[in-house]
């Protein structure tokens, strides 16, 4: 498929002050959009400027939410040039998605090359201050007018860009964790492993609760037993137990997260025992009074890795450590993945993808 590449007609100023950006409200200059039509297969790829849609108020997506997105970031690197990580498992995870939600596949390599086109057009808006980036937001969407229940036969896959400023501006933070014994995010045979609109406006409500109650995020436990751990927030979760690394398996009602993937891996590679298991809500308790537990973080694109200080379930909280101050095993795991990502150490891995 072609890809046209229209004028831009306005251009916008760029970011004056680099610290003062907020996740996801600003927007680059141009974005992607292709159009699927089912019998035509995707068509009409081009790089346009950033613009609103014009959808039908019956566009299936607006009503029964068939839609997949992505996160991915592109990082301005120590000599100038512009980096993104591990892109093409973005990608990967994109069509897995379509594949649950009954949308069409895109054609991996070229969804990949039409993101890195639309980097290298608006490379300018890649930030350069230490620890900001530019965030890549791919997204399909049901377009069809139509209200039947059914999968649509009409869609957009488009891609926009958002500058982002440092997630952690005085350093690594550890956060408050309050743990839903009520609510759930994902059941086995649900849409959990998907990035897709609906669990996240499912979450919504205890994330309300969590936060007024004073806590940072909420811990979502297992829908059936509500006993073992499954994600904290929009991040994968991992505990450092016994000296091991212990993590949620992937059994279908968690994200298959590349940041999840890249701290294992790492994880390894500095000797740590790996073990991707079912870790219950007994097991956190007794072992941060015990010792056993000494480090707990989420893992995601935005935060790269985020220690949790404390965990309150019903009336009781255990706090890790000191509660104020970042494990060092979870400050190591961040440092050498931002050190790789903005090409401060060699990349052993072939993770990382320069324009
Ligand atoms: C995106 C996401 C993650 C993290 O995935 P990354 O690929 O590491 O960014 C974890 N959990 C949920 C629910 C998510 O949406």
């Amino acid at each position: 498929m072609d890809m046209e590449i229209l004028p831009l007609t306005e251009k916008k100023p760029l970011p004056k002050d680099e610290s003062s950006l907020v996740f996801g409200k600003e927007f680059t200059d141009r974005m992607f959009l292709m159009e699927y039509q089912t019998g035509r297969g995707w068509h009409s790829a081009r790089i346009k400027p950033y613009a609103p849609f014009i959808l039908d108020p019956a566009a299936m997506v607006l009503h029964y939410a068939q839609e997949i997105f992505e996160g991915l970031k592109a990082f301005r690197r120590e000599d100038g040039t512009v980096a993104l990580f591990r892109p093409a498992d973005n990608v990967a995870r994109f069509n897995r998605g379509a594949r649950r939600m009954c949308m069409p596949e895109v054609d991996e390599a070229f969804f990949l090359e039409a993101i890195k086109k639309l980097v290298k057009i608006e490379e300018e808006w890649v930030p350069r201050s230490e620890g900001t980036s530019l965030y890549i937001r791919p997204t399909m969407i049901a377009t069809e007018p139509m209200l039947g229940v059914r999968p649509a036969d009409q869609y957009y896959c488009y891609v926009i860009l958002s500058p982002v400023g440092a997630y952690y501006k005085g350093g690594l933070a550890p956060v408050k964790i309050w743990i839903s014994d009520h609510h759930v995010r994902a059941a086995h045979g649900g849409t959990g492993e998907v990035k897709t609109g609906g669990n996240y406006a499912a979450s919504l409500y205890a994330a309300r609760e969590a936060a007024a109650k004073g806590y940072d995020q909420v811990l979502w436990l297992d829908a059936k037993e509500k006993k073992y751990i499954e994600e904290v927030g929009s991040m994968n979760i991992c505990f450092l137990y016994d000296g091991k690394l212990v993590t949620s398996p992937l059994h279908g009602t968690i994200l298959d997260g590349i940041t999840r993937r890249s701290v294992l891996a790492l994880a390894r590679e500095m000797g740590r025992e790996v073990e991707e298991r079912a870790l219950s809500i007994d097991e956190i308790f007794a072992g941060a009074e015990s010792g056993r537990l000494t480090e707990a973080f989420g893992t995601g694109t935005a935060v790269v890795v985020s220690p949790i200080g404390q965990f309150t379930y019903r009336d009781k909280t255990v706090v890790l450590g000191d509660g104020k101050t970042t494990g060092e095993f979870t400050k190591k795991l961040y440092d050498t993945l931002t050190d790789i990502q903005y090409g401060r150490v060699p990349d052993p891995h072939g993770w990382v993808e320069t324009l």
